[in-house]
């Protein structure tokens, strides 16, 4: 993925003008990705932030603590940007990418 294309998603981003309200800390967090519902590129978001391991935020409708099980409970996958923008567009996809919903 070249930095144009890397950046292009940004435009799209629901969550444009909305300063740092995405990265509360803590449990404020899980209220907050609620604006991540209906974004066009939460995808591209989450992969990002999965890929680069950014460890601060809700990206992609996720929270600090979910991407990090998500990454432990998949190390095998390289790419997440492939998984979620190339791979799960295949209707014959049977990969299993999130973990165990936790009862709370
Ligand atoms: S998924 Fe959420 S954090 Fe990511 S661009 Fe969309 S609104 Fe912003």
């Amino acid at each position: 993925m070249s930095l144009a294309e890397a950046s292009e998603w940004t435009l799209q981003a629901k969550c444009r003008d909305m300063a740092d309200s995405l990265f509360p800390e803590g449990k404020d967090q899980k209220r907050a990705r609620s604006v991540c519902m209906g974004c066009p590129v939460r995808s591209e978001c989450l992969a990002e932030a999965l890929d680069n391991h950014i460890e601060w935020g809700v990206w992609g409708g996720m929270t600090e603590r979910e991407r990090r099980a998500l990454l432990r409970s998949r190390p095998d996958i390289e790419s997440w940007h492939d998984v979620l923008l190339n791979y799960l567009d295949d209707p014959a996809a049977t990969i299993t990418v999130l973990p165990p919903r936790r009862k709370d």
